[in-house]
């Protein structure tokens, strides 16, 4: 056929079907389509235009209306030719010129071959075409392009098979058009496993005249018994396709002679009512098969299918599936949404028409609009509050709706965002700020240097994540804040280990103590702190173990047996014979000034003082009794405003406000709450673990007696940390 009859033979077409289709502008838009590619050939020889021709055919066949026919026609133009939006916006109007550009950005997509993508990109597909009409005319174009694919290299025709196969046939197969999907499976089949596909096309060959036989019989035996009952019907037979045998043999592990489901009989009738009816003659006349009735009108599958299902059993022995529905149940399986739109155009609306309850969804907004405008206003927004973009590699990467450059930027890594300089969308430098769109390929620029986010990044995310990752930044940037409050931090713990002065006035402890951690100054020590870079406890630590390094240097210089008891102690303690050195304070009875107290000789640190009292002094092995040495408060030091730590346990009954007129005693008599820690007994008493600061034994006494007067508290004593 030449293209001359081809395009003839198209209007002709048009003109059957739709009686008040535009055929002058389907005409002009061949007129261009034909100027534009003039001078290209297809891969088999074939002048280029017969592809948008046929194109344009099947989108006839849809049903669909005159801009898609137009746009069928000038589909690959925007692609291929010079003649661009503008001219066709200018010459078609901008509904036609949207739909080719639809087709075009469709068409630039490139796919991965990541199988959990494919579920993404069938989305975005979707989603990206914001008028379903461009989704029906690429899979018209791609419909084309299979039938053709012989003339395709084996590795392309492979790939685009596979493509097919799992990204266009699911496509077709959700918006219901069973046609486009099995002749796209079949197609691809073929290309996939051109061996398993040959066993299936010579085991139906084989059996052809057996099938033509028994489906004769079948249609003659329902159709007699219907037309008796005065049932106006039309059945079809057929042989199931290519593919849905192919996957019966893979999932059963059967060969194609062990397959017996494969001949199908349809039926199709005026009403609903109908249906029903011709199932109880259909199980009247073949006994039906357990299980498989499937009741599609009252439950409609997730694309709007409807009809009634049912396999039995012939005369031959052989089942067969019976597919009961009315026309428009029949237009529908075909065409699916495209049908739907052909219905809405031509049929007045009627009160039983049953919507399909996706398509509902997608037109809640629209429920007004004139039956004309029906499907051309769908906005397919079945995933709206998603968008679905690319990286440069060709990854998908998946974003709330509405999302910026700077939530893939943080998606990918806190590293990229905080190094965003820039971003790139479809190459082109973009804001980031900007919105993106289903189909970008986003490429974020970076420098070298952390710059970090901007605060006003925080208004244009729309992501937890980058939120989360920009509030950590400023969090750390906040410097002059997070220096005053690790200097805070610090200064107190020191002062509370009485390390203060030594950290603080021992250059050589400070400077040890910033080289360890790597700190290039005490105020970068200090933001480390404040921002939580590093505990405080690890500083402290640190510190501590510098000081007594310190301390043993100056010892070895000075001889231990050298008598300094008259000399100041750092530590408030004096040891017998050893004056000034290296002091700790036993966590486990915690002494203050004023307790009788008695030293013991570490390994490693000196001296640690316990009270005199203290379980560990009487539990004291007695080898160890040598290591046990005489000390005292040194009294210069008690009048100091030292404070030492030092822990009470506080029972009382399980009175409420116990604990609260607690710690408003302590703070009363401002004394420094290092822990707090109330817990209730199961008998109905309560035991309050603190741990405070206190100059000595006096301060301490006079607070034990206020905490004991209050009303609730049972007793208070000193108590091991
Ligand atoms: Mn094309």
């Amino acid at each position: 056929m030449d293209i001359q009859t081809k395009i003839d033979f198209l209007i002709e077409r048009v003109q059957k079907q739709t009686p008040n289709a535009d055929v002058d502008k389907i005409r002009m838009a061949y007129e261009c389509a034909n100027a534009a590619h003039a001078g290209q050939k297809r891969k088999n020889g074939d002048p280029y235009i017969i592809h948008p021709v046929s194109v344009a055919g099947i989108i006839v066949e849809m049903g669909l209306d005159t801009d898609s026919i137009c746009a069928g026609l000038l589909h690959d133009c925007m692609e291929d030719t010079d003649f661009q939006y503008d001219q066709i916006a200018e010459k078609f109007g901008k509904s036609v010129a949207d739909l080719v550009d639809g087709v075009t950005r469709l068409g630039q997509l490139h796919y991965s071959k990541e199988q959990e993508q494919m579920e993404d990109l069938r989305k975005m597909l979707i989603a990206m075409a914001k008028d379903i009409r461009v989704i029906l005319i690429k899979l018209a174009d791609r419909l084309h392009n299979m039938r053709t694919i012989q003339f395709m290299t084996v590795e392309k025709q492979r790939s685009k098979s596979l493509e097919t196969m799992e990204i266009y046939a699911p496509i077709a197969h959700r918006l219901g058009m069973q046609k486009v999907k099995w002749e796209l499976e079949d197609l691809s089949l073929q290309r996939l496993d051109p061996i398993g596909y040959k066993e299936i096309v010579d085991g139906l060959e084989r059996q052809r005249s057996e099938h033509e036989e028994m489906l004769e019989r079948i249609k003659k035996t329902i159709g007699t018994k219907l037309n008796e009952s005065g049932i106006k019907n039309s059945i079809s037979a057929r042989v199931k396709h290519i593919y849905s045998i192919y996957r019966k043999m893979y999932e059963q592990n059967k060969s194609i002679d062990e397959i017996y489901d494969i001949c199908a009989v349809r039926v199709i009738v005026d009403s609903v009512a109908d249906c029903y009816n011709v199932l109880g003659y259909v199980h009247d006349l073949y006994k039906p098969i357990p299980g498989r009735f499937k009741d599609y009108i009252s439950t409609p599958k997730p694309n709007g299918y409807r009809s009634l299902h049912t396999t039995v059993i012939g005369r031959s022995g052989v089942p067969f599936e019976v597919q009961i529905r009315t026309e428009e149940m029949h237009k529908m399986a075909e065409y699916g949404v495209a049908a739907h739109w052909k219905y809405k155009q031509h049929v007045e609306k009627n009160g039983s028409e049953e919507t399909y309850a996706w398509i509902r969804q997608l037109l809640e907004s629209q429920q007004d609009t004139e039956a004309e405008d029906f499907i051309k206003n769908i906005k397919v927004d079945l995933f709206s509050d998603e968008v679905f973009v690319f990286t440069p590699r060709g990854d998908v990467v998946n974003l709330p709706a509405g999302a910026t450059p700077i939530d893939f930027a943080y998606g990918i890594h806190s590293a990229v965002g905080n190094r965003m300089t820039g971003c790139k969308i479809n190459s082109k430098i973009a804001p980031i700020d900007y919105t993106l769109q289903n189909g970008d390929i986003v490429e974020i620029l970076t420098s070298k240097e952390t710059h970090g986010p901007k605060r006003d990044w925080l208004n244009m995310i729309k992501t937890s994540e980058a939120r989360n990752k920009i509030k950590q930044w400023f969090k750390k940037e906040c410097r002059e804040e997070n220096i005053e409050q690790g200097r805070t931090d610090l200064d107190r713990e020191l002062r509370s280990s009485l390390l203060y002065n030594h950290f603080m006035e021992r250059p050589e402890v400070q400077a040890n103590v910033l080289k360890k951690f790597g700190y290039p100054s005490l105020e970068e020590l200090y933001a480390a702190i404040g921002y939580g870079g590093i505990t405080v406890t690890k500083v402290l630590n640190k510190v501590r173990d510098e000081v007594v390094r310190a301390r043993k240097q100056e010892e070895n210089r000075q001889p231990l047996t050298q008598n300094r008891v008259q000399g100041r102690s750092e530590s408030g303690v004096i040891v017998e014979d050893i004056g000034n050195c290296k002091v700790k304070f036993a966590r486990c009875c915690t002494p203050v000034p004023g307790d009788d107290i008695i030293g013991y000789i570490t390994r490693g640190y000196g001296v640690s003082v316990h009270r005199k009292d203290c379980v560990n002094v009487k539990h004291s092995s007695p080898e160890d009794r040598e290591r046990w040495v005489k000390v005292c408060w040194d009294e210069n030091h008690i009048e100091t405003k030292e404070r030492f730590n030092t822990a009470l346990q506080i029972s009382t009954n399980d009175r409420m406000g116990v604990m609260n007129d607690v710690l408003q005693t302590l703070t009363n008599n401002h004394i420094n709450v290092k822990d707090f820690n109330g817990k209730t007994l199961s008998e109905g008493y309560g035991i309050i673990n603190i741990v405070i600061e206190v100059t000595g034994l006096s301060q301490l006494d006079a607070l034990k007696k206020k905490l004991r007067s209050l009303r609730g508290v049972i007793n208070v004593v000193r108590q091991s940390m």
